[in-house]
């Protein structure tokens, strides 16, 4: 417990750093720092972003700010994930529902509003644990910022290639840690099933009331 909270100094003094260092700032509903100089550019990815996460409700939003840090090189984003392979596809990552630290293939509207929707869920208890489902998180993130590398049909196929027993997995969704090391497709395509299924039970038409609807049935 110890060892978490001097992280947790150790981080907020590195960012506190970091600030400081590349004072490029954009203010709005949060505060984004971008390590490279191309402000034009990521404005316009920003209002991209906006644009797909219209359709989360407010209820989701969170009040608080939070800090979107855009990096240009690796060293840069490693001070904010640490264990950062460049090999794993990894764009970006959320900290402490606060700092969205994107790195240089993060830099776009999909990974950026997978990640806000991450901060977006913040104040959401989904779950009688302290921490909601990954599958419902990770599930959540991909529907709303439209991306579409994880189809059903790839899930589907990969799952029965890696001789996944499918039912089991939709019958118990908390499964989806055992195969989210295999592999992305099927866990990310996976959880994007999940969060699927419980948005066409729900009659409610926007997706952060339906997922809110259900939350309050889990708790
Ligand atoms: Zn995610």
């Amino acid at each position: 417990m110890r060892s978490v909270k001097y992280a947790a100094i150790l981080l907020i003094l590195v960012f506190l750093a970091f600030i400081s260092i590349f004072s490029i700032k954009i203010e709005g509903d949060y505060t984004a720092i971008i390590q490279n100089n191309n402000k034009q550019e990521l404005n316009l990815i920003l209002e991209m972003t906006n644009n797909s996460i219209a359709n989360v409700s407010s209820k989701l939003w969170p009040p608080e700010k939070f800090y979107l840090v855009a990096c240009e090189s690796d060293w840069c984003y490693r001070l904010f994930s640490p264990f950062f392979d460049k090999e794993n596809g990894e764009k970006g990552s959320t900290i402490f529902h606060k700092i969205i630290a994107l790195n240089k293939k993060g830099l776009n509207e999909i990974i950026i509003s997978h990640e806000i929707t991450h901060v977006a869920t913040k104040n959401l208890k989904c779950a009688k644990e302290p921490r909601n489902p990954i599958w419902l998180e990770e599930g959540l993130a991909v529907i709303v910022s439209g991306d579409d590398r994880f189809s059903f049909a790839d899930f589907y196929s990969a799952s029965q290639v890696l001789g996944i027993d499918i039912d089991y997995i939709k019958n118990n969704p908390n499964s989806w840690q055992e195969i989210t090391l295999i592999n992305p497709v099927v866990s990310y395509g996976a959880a994007e099933h999940y969060v699927r299924s419980i948005l066409e039970r729900s009659q409610e038409k926007n997706i952060g009331k339906a997922i809110v609807q259900y939350c309050k049935s889990q708790t």
